[in-house]
């Protein structure tokens, strides 16, 4: 089905008539969710049983359709997910979008034809993440928003060689956490952002000092004008974020991004009206330019909602008409005695319809240009004239009428070759073939410092300190040593510099909540602990990583403890069970504004609605957004884990002491804490 691709525009539906607006705006591509397994649970989505419709639909009209299953998948839910991915896939759907790594190799064992693109959920941001997408049989891969130009033209040269295409978002809202790193609405609301239900809570006010009061909301990005530099850079698919939003956005937005592409410029008047339909106080291109900081920030002001209110009625003409998208080549015989023959060729597909057999001219013969001219009148179909052959008798008289109808029968045959739904079909369903392995009585205690000097003397019941990738320590006796890679990589080599320098310590564990940090850790030969980063949610999830070379597993923290107990792991898995664990992940410093976050100090805090104070810390180029509370489960039996581990940010020395010796004793707490997710869950 595919013509040589050269570069898609990429728009987000939600409906049928977001799509109509889309596909009449110029897509090339959509990106849509069915009702259940889709990071956006409150769009409207589509039934499983639409699919065919749809993908009919776009595929005569020249569009892929990408089926969104980006969300985290419990065990439970497997089997469904996989159904649903080879259901999408025998529809037509052209794509699936997963973030899920345990979703995705599973569909890559079970259907290896089935196309994976890797999510923006998998927060892949530097190259040394693309081997392990290549492994896992992605074919496509979202990049992170937060990625420069030069990140990006970097990341699309490794890319090639891996024969992965880039996509990039180029319009929409911009979250101020890196997608699939954001427990914020899961922890505030129990909506959570990497189940496909999260409610926003960043746009609320949390101030920051000297700050805007909303320093987690970010201005929406917009990156149209660079269309034809990412082009040239490598970028082959340029995304639309806005699945909730209405037709005339997706139509205005999916238009700027198409003349973009096509002719290298969008005019002025639709720009503005592409800004008064929706932005967030204007938009920004902060992290493409590098330019981080105060600017990037913006909220919806009461401005941005009554320019949308007077840009809606005027973008409706945009997708009133079909879009051009498929040339046609025409071939029509007209001769005396035979029927009269019309065939449309697309390139691939030969279409053909018969008439009647023409009559003998009694006054005015029909000429070849009344001919022409009916045959190509393609008004209401997304076809046109490409040129071709008629050959007509002279003398010969057809009506009008019976070469429109000989035209739209032509129409009607191409449409259902090109919707022809003639791939082979698949068949896998999922059974479980996992086996849990045997869990200790008591499971080991860990901790993980901000620095040496938080360790208390006496370590007994300790198994393992975990300390930060960019301290220097010496190792600690009679303790597994661990560094913390962090999950935003600004630089590689900065990572693999700090990782040997670590190594000719004598520290050879490393914790990786990033694909790129397993390659990296496996290339300098660390052993390997996935991080909450890598949202391990799943049993195959835990097999995946296992296969990557992890040899213990941090689950993520969005799970039940449930979810946690019967989780089935070939290597040591473990929970975050203490500690004020981070959020959210940021480039944005918002303690900085995007400043050198090298001085930054270690009290700094945003300030919610209710005057609650979230720790800010700042890690090599990242920040993270703690929570205001410490989890706290010493109290709680725990099933099926191998290790918890107590997760420490600004306490004493003195407090660590006295937290781990609760989690010796099953103490309650003694301060405001919090349980998580795990007895709640999240929606
Ligand atoms: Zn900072």
């Amino acid at each position: 089905m595919l013509e040589s691709f050269k570069g898609e525009i990429l728009s987000p539906v939600g409906s049928w008539e977001m799509l109509y607006a889309a596909v009449r705006s110029g897509a090339d591509a959509v990106y849509l969710g069915a009702k259940d397994f889709s990071a956006r649970r409150n769009a409207e989505n589509f039934e499983i049983g639409e699919l065919q419709k749809v993908t009919q639909y776009c595929h005569i009209r020249n569009v892929r359709v990408y089926l969104t299953l980006n969300i985290l998948i419990k065990d439970t839910e497997l089997s469904d997910a996989v159904d649903l991915a080879i259901a999408a896939y025998n529809a037509g759907v052209d794509g699936i979008i997963v973030q899920d790594l345990g979703l995705a190799s599973t569909l890559h064992r079970l259907a290896p034809q089935l196309p994976l693109h890797a999510s923006t959920q998998m927060t892949i941001h530097t190259p040394a993440a693309l081997p392990i997408l290549k492994e896992l049989g992605f074919t496509q891969v979202v990049v992170a928003r937060e990625m420069s130009l030069k990140e990006l033209e970097d990341f699309c040269k490794e890319a090639q060689k891996y024969d992965i295409t880039v996509e990039a978002f180029v319009h929409g809202a911009l979250c101020m956490s890196m997608s699939g790193q954001c427990l914020l609405s899961a922890f505030l609301g129990s909506r959570s952002g990497n189940r496909g239900l999260c409610a926003g809570p960043c746009r609320l006010p949390f101030a920051a000092e000297n700050g805007t009061g909303y320093d987690l909301s970010l201005k929406d990005l917009s990156l149209i004008d660079y269309i034809p530099t990412l082009y040239k850079i490598g970028v082959r698919s340029f995304k639309i974020e806005g699945r909730m939003k209405r037709p005339e956005y997706v139509a205005a937005a999916t238009k700027a991004c198409k003349d973009a592409l096509v002719n290298g410029i969008v005019d002025t008047e639709l720009q503005n009206t592409l800004k008064n339909v929706f932005s967030r106080s204007g938009f920004t291109d902060g992290y493409l330019q590098n330019k981080l900081g105060r600017d990037m920030f913006g909220i919806r002001t009461k401005e941005d909602v009554v320019s949308a209110d007077k840009a809606f009625p005027i973008l409706h003409e945009l997708y009133r008409k079909e879009y051009k998208s498929v040339a046609v080549g025409i071939n029509a015989v007209i001769k005396e005695n035979e029927p009269i023959t019309l065939t449309l060729y697309d390139g691939q597909n030969t279409a053909t319809a018969k008439g009647d057999i023409p009559q003998k001219a009694k006054t005015k013969p029909t000429t070849y240009d009344d001919v022409l001219k009916n045959l190509t009148k393609f008004g209401d179909t997304p076809y046109f004239d490409e040129g071709g052959t008629i050959k007509l008798d002279d003398g010969l008289f057809v009506p009008a009428s019976a070469l429109n109808a000989l035209r739209r029968e032509a129409c009607l045959l191409l449409d259902n070759l090109r919707a022809d739904l003639s791939r082979e079909k698949l068949s896998a369903t999922y059974t479980k073939s996992f086996c849990q392995t045997q869990r200790a009585t008591a499971p080991d205690i860990i901790v993980r410092l901000e620095s040496i000097d938080q360790l208390p003397k006496d370590i007994t019941g300790v198994t393992a300190v975990i300390l930060p990738l960019e301290c220097d320590f010496a190792p600690v006796e009679n303790l597994i040593n661990i560094v913390d890679i962090p999950r935003g990589i600004i630089s590689e080599a900065l990572i693999e510099s700090r990782l040997l320098k670590h190594k000719e310590n004598g520290i050879n564990t490393c914790l990786c909540g990033n694909l790129s940090a397993v390659t990296i850790a496996k290339k300098l030969g660390f052993n390997i602990i996935a991080d909450t980063g890598l949202n391990v949610h799943n049993s195959e999830s835990a097999q995946t990583v296992a296969d990557l070379g992890a040899s213990a597993v941090i689950l993520s923290s969005g799970m039940t403890a449930d979810n946690i107990a019967s989780l089935a792991s070939p290597i040591p898995k473990g929970i975050v069970a203490y500690g004020n664990i981070p959020l959210m992940l940021f480039k944005n410093c918002p303690i900085k504004n995007g400043g050198d976050c090298s001085d930054c100090k270690k009290d700094k805090t945003l300030t919610d609605r209710k005057g609650v104070e979230f720790p800010v810390r700042c890690r090599m180029g990242y920040s993270e957004l703690l929570n205001s509370v410490p989890l706290w489960l010493a109290d709680k039996n725990l099933y099926g884990i191998d290790f918890k581990l107590l997760y420490f940010t600004n306490e004493s020395k003195e407090r660590v002491r006295e937290v781990i010796n609760a989690y010796k004793n099953g103490s309650p707490a003694d301060c405001p804490y919090t349980r998580g997710l795990l007895f709640r869950g999240t929606l």
